[in-house]
């Protein structure tokens, strides 16, 4: 593939490429906007998808050991209590006792108020759980909370999923969906919000095989966001130190992706232990242990969670992909994603807006568009559409030119990082582009 000429991209100008091409807008923006809540347009939510379906593929359905659920947001409000949510999910808050404005004091680079330079009031624990009522009336009574994490889900139904299954362990259970954090400082884009999508794997095992699968799942994240296109050198992996681990965990490692502002979290992958289980037994007066019949044994199976953000991976690999190129005009932007990640994997483009032409590529758009998530674009000139295309990551433009139509009912495919442009016969159109897709795949896997 072409080198990419550009090593970092700030992160203005990915703001304004989201929004300008319709990966994400702010949300209620007519409104003035919400604070660091966000929306995905119609080339995002193609973003946001793939990178949810290339998970659950990897994930679910191309294993044995993985299964998948969908649970409620809402829950018991027992089960933050049991899980610890309830007393210790909070951030230290310190408030400046002259502008009044509110910071995380474990993020502070200064003992001063960033703003005005005031001195800071006693920090107080702040719990992150978004409360609401279930039911019409208000009370302390019907208190219930939004998810901060899809996890306890899987651990609740632990029981139900292997009584319908039948797994063995280890086996592992994996949900994709919203949670809800009242963050005391979000920001940076897409990167930490109050509501965002998790993609999260609790991985069930027997107790003193738990470190083997967490070096185990640590490899796999790893080798997923590289097979998808990340650059190996914006990766690394970063042991907690003791003093940092969750109350849960007896071991956890994070992903960290360098984003436009540096080093970020992309994912933790941590050993839960039997920490989970074990309260909720504990709270439920349930018994979710597992007899291994091998052993002849009963005991509470141990787990690895693989927990990933499903909108930060998406910041990961549209920042990743920014490229620009100069040229003699005006320098070409190009996002260079994976073929399998790109929100659109072909445009098919008529020339020009035509009458002979642009019934003859709606054709060729019909054929290409049941293989491959497809764009018809005939807006404008085809500089204009390419470049646009460009900008969205676009792998393949197929151009119906006036050619086609009058003597070889053949189409032009324009490859969006060798900028090679070759003619093939409409009859092989789509095993054409699926040559290059499969060459575009190998290219960007690290
Ligand atoms: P951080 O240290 O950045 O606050 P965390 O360690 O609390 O994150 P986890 O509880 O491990 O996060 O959640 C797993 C994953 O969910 C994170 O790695 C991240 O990708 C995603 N995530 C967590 N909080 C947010 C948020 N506020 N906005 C967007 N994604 C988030």
């Amino acid at each position: 593939m072409a080198a990419r000429t550009l090593k970092n991209v700030d992160l203005e100008t990915l703001v304004s490429l989201s929004k300008r091409r319709g990966f994400i807008f702010q949300s209620s923006e007519i409104y003035g906007g919400l604070g660091s809540v966000w929306d995905y347009g119609p080339v995002g939510v193609e973003l946001k998808r793939n990178v949810k379906d290339l998970w659950w593929k990897a994930m679910v359905r191309d294993r044995d050991d993985v299964v998948g659920i969908d649970a409620a947001i809402l829950m018991h409000p027992d089960v933050w209590v049991a899980s610890g949510h309830v007393s210790s999910f909070s951030d230290p808050l310190v408030e400046c006792t002259n502008c009044h404005r509110r910071y995380r004091e474990d993020q502070l680079e200064s003992e001063a108020c960033p703003e005005c330079e005031g001195e800071f009031g006693e920090p107080r624990q702040f719990n992150l759980m978004f409360e609401t009522h279930i039911g019409p009336v208000q009370s302390d009574d019907n208190t219930i909370y939004l998810r901060p994490e899809t996890a306890q889900a899987m651990f609740v139904n632990f029981q139900n999923v292997q009584t319908t299954t039948r797994k063995k362990l280890p086996f592992g259970i994996a949900q994709q969906g919203k949670s809800f954090r009242n963050e005391i400082t979000p920001g940076n884009f897409t990167f930490r919000t109050r509501e965002f999508e998790q993609m999260e794997m609790e991985f069930f095992c027997t107790p003193g095989e738990d470190e083997e699968w967490h070096r185990y799942w640590i490899d796999f994240s790893m080798n997923w966001y590289r097979s998808h296109g990340l650059r190996a050198e914006k990766l690394m992996v970063r042991e907690h130190e003791a003093d940092e681990l969750p109350h849960y965990s007896k071991a956890s490692a994070d992903i960290d992706f360098e984003f436009p502002w540096g080093w970020g979290e992309l994912e933790t992958i941590s050993n839960r232990t039997d920490y989970d289980l074990k309260a909720h037994m504990e709270r439920s007066g349930k018994d979710l242990s597992y007899f291994d019949q091998e052993k002849n044994e009963r005991y509470v199976p141990f787990v690895v969670e693989p927990a990933m953000g499903a909108d930060r991976s998406a910041l990961a690999f549209l920042a990743d992909a920014y490229d620009e190129e100069p040229g003699e005009k005006e320098s070409r932007v190009v996002l260079r994603f994976h073929p399998d990640v790109a929100p659109f994997q072909v445009a098919v483009l008529p020339l020009s807006r035509n009458e002979k032409l642009t019934p003859k590529a709606r054709e060729v758009y019909d054929t290409v568009r049941t293989v491959f998530n497809t764009q018809f674009d005939d807006a404008q000139s085809i500089g204009r559409r390419y470049r646009r295309q460009d900008e969205i990551g676009t792998p393949l433009c197929v151009t119906v030119d006036f050619e086609t139509v009058e003597s070889d009912d053949a189409v032009t495919i324009r490859n969006r990082d060798s900028m090679e442009q070759v003619r093939v016969p409409v009859a092989n159109l789509v095993q054409a582009i699926n040559d290059q897709i499969v060459q575009m795949r190998k290219d960007s896997a690290g």
